[in-house]
């Protein structure tokens, strides 16, 4: 039977991630070593780089599953990396974990609009850490065997519905009323859940659907959705500093 590392139940009721390559991009040698081990415990190949130079060329040789980035690197910084990964045809579809210090938050919003998938902050705990980098690979599996079920998605086992063709939300089988920016939010939002998305990227999202959104406004229709959402109004996770997520629903681990 699989087991998590850590035996928590939450980590025991989430189904294994399939055998997998991580490489770790971070110029700090004990602290790559941490990841590794974290890492290889949880039943993962891990390989490093501790030069960001040398971190797309090995990438595109190894082509790993996943690459846990470390954005401050002394000779080329990480959201760099991810430019040029997410420029390169071949390397665009590999998932990216930022790995970023407090306090940097304008440079993970700008990570995850170039197409990183997550981030964790320094200093961070191993559960942390460990629990995204499942959380990436399992939402990569899932993808792979998803089959096209044109425009529908079912999410919080089946009690949240929204049907795009129809423009119809339902909770808990009872349909709710949203305007259009509110369905857009929503529907972008739970196209991708566990992604974070910045306010820009949502804005961009719902732009042409309603009238103009600032980011104050994004935050205002929110507000709405949540309490329209009603028992699944927490689904939608602030990540503050950043943007929002869809989520299960239940309170977020910490970054810190
Ligand atoms: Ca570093």
């Amino acid at each position: 039977m699989w087991q998590s590392w850590d035996g928590s139940v939450e980590a025991l009721l989430e189904p294994p991630v399939q055998r997998a390559d991580v490489l770790i991009v971070e110029d700090e040698v004990e602290i790559a070593e941490l990841m590794q081990f974290h890492c290889e415990r949880d039943g993962l190949r891990a390989s490093l780089v501790h030069n960001g130079k040398l971190a797309v060329d090995v990438i595109r040789r190894q082509k790993p599953d996943l690459v846990i980035l470390d954005l401050m690197l002394p000779d080329l910084d990480g959201l760099e990396i991810c430019r040029r990964m997410k420029r390169a045809e071949e390397l665009r579809r590999i998932p990216i974990l930022m790995v970023s210090a407090k306090g940097e938050e304008s440079d993970v919003v700008a990570g995850i609009e170039l197409g990183a998938d997550d981030y964790v902050t320094k200093p961070f705990s191993p559960k942390v850490l460990m629990a995204r980098v499942r959380n990436i690979l399992r939402r990569r599996d899932a993808e792979q065997d998803k089959p096209d079920d044109g425009d529908r998605i079912v999410l919080s086992e089946g009690r949240l519905v929204i049907d795009a063709e129809r423009h119809v939300v339902s909770v808990d089988g009872s349909t709710i009323d949203l305007t259009l920016t509110e369905f857009g939010i929503l529907q972008y939002l739970a196209s991708r859940p566990g992604f974070v998305r910045t306010r820009d990227q949502i804005i961009a999202a719902v732009h042409g659907k309603s009238t103009v959104l600032s980011s104050r406004t994004v935050d205002v229709h929110i507000t709405a959705l949540r309490r329209k959402l009603g028992s699944l109004g927490d689904c939608i996770e602030t990540v503050r500093g950043v943007g929002y997520r869809f989520g299960e629903g239940k309170t977020a681990l910490a970054d810190a």
